[in-house]
């Protein structure tokens, strides 16, 4: 069957920045669903607050635009309810790893199998540029007018660290390649976070695409295995020379939560029929 491949296109139009790297995540996501042959109502895109956050505004599934950081426990609550469907929580570094930080590390440890995005552009960008973090240190903003005093943290050797059965890493200016990521995480049973290097031409100018182009690689060059635990915690650390690795860092099999719920074993909560449920004992028992 051939599939039409504009069906996750909206008439909306994306209000972005022109050449702000969301551009081509949106591009590289809509080409990983189409890789996946779904159909836009079997996708539900939760997304937090952000320039990130409004990519559900403008791809063809269904949405769901919440609260600052909190679009993973929003997808894992989707998820559950409705397991069949294909749950992607996406959101910014300022959104995921600041506001979200306590959801991110509780997502990685529960292993449901939804997948996460992670625009990380070092930046609040909607916000209008101040450090993020994952913000360089001396980062000049709005809110560190001196520098930012702070090191930037590492999210790939947290989310290996926390428990994550699947970690990546793309750039927003491969969206070939980094489809193929997003599409290898969505497949993958249990939780996945792909973290993709994005360029914000506004409030983070000094990281261009040509920047980027000039220190991305694949970790494939070098051999790596992502079956290897501390291998792929070690591809985690900063590199002397500047080089950003990308690609597959880590991926493991482990049981998802939700099979370990024998509410979801016949099927998903949505289906089942409710209509001869009797409450009255339970609520008696509350009272
Ligand atoms: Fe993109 Fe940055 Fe503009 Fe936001 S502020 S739309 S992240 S370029």
């Amino acid at each position: 069957m051939t599939m039409d491949p504009t069906r996750f296109n909206r008439e909306a139009k994306p209000t972005w920045c022109p050449g702000c790297g969301n551009f081509g995540i949106q591009n590289a996501l809509k080409k990983a669903l189409n890789a996946l042959e779904l159909e836009p109502h079997q996708v539900l895109l939760s997304t937090g607050i952000g320039c990130s956050g409004k990519i559900s505004h403008w791809i063809n599934a269904y949405g769901f635009h919440g609260l600052h950081g909190r679009s993973l426990p929003v997808a894992i609550g989707m998820k559950l309810a409705s397991h069949a469907l294909t749950v992607i929580a996406e959101g910014g570094d300022g959104d995921g790893y600041s506001e979200g930080m306590g959801h991110f590390i509780h997502a990685c440890r529960r292993n449901v199998d939804i997948t996460y995005l992670v625009h990380n552009n070092g930046v609040f960008g909607l916000t209008t540029g101040q450090v993020s973090p994952t913000g360089d240190q001396g980062f000049v903003s709005s809110t560190t007018p001196h520098g930012a005093l702070e090191r930037p943290f590492h999210p790939l050797a947290l989310a290996i660290g926390a428990g994550t059965t699947y970690v990546a890493r793309g750039f927003s200016g491969d969206s070939e390649r980094l489809a193929g990521l997003i599409a290898d995480a969505v497949r993958h049973p249990g939780f996945a976070v792909v973290d993709i290097l994005q360029v914000c031409v506004s409030f983070n100018p000094d990281k261009s695409y040509k920047w980027y182009q000039e220190r991305v690689f694949d970790l494939d060059a070098e051999g790596h295995d992502p079956a290897d635990r501390a291998a792929a915690l070690a591809a985690t650390e900063p590199r002397e020379d500047g080089r950003l690795p990308t690609g597959l860092f880590y991926r493991a099999e482990a049981p998802t939560l939700e099979a370990g719920l024998p509410q979801l074993a016949g099927a998903p909560l949505v289906d089942h029929d409710i209509a001869a449920v009797d409450v009255a004992p339970l609520m008696e028992g509350l009272i």
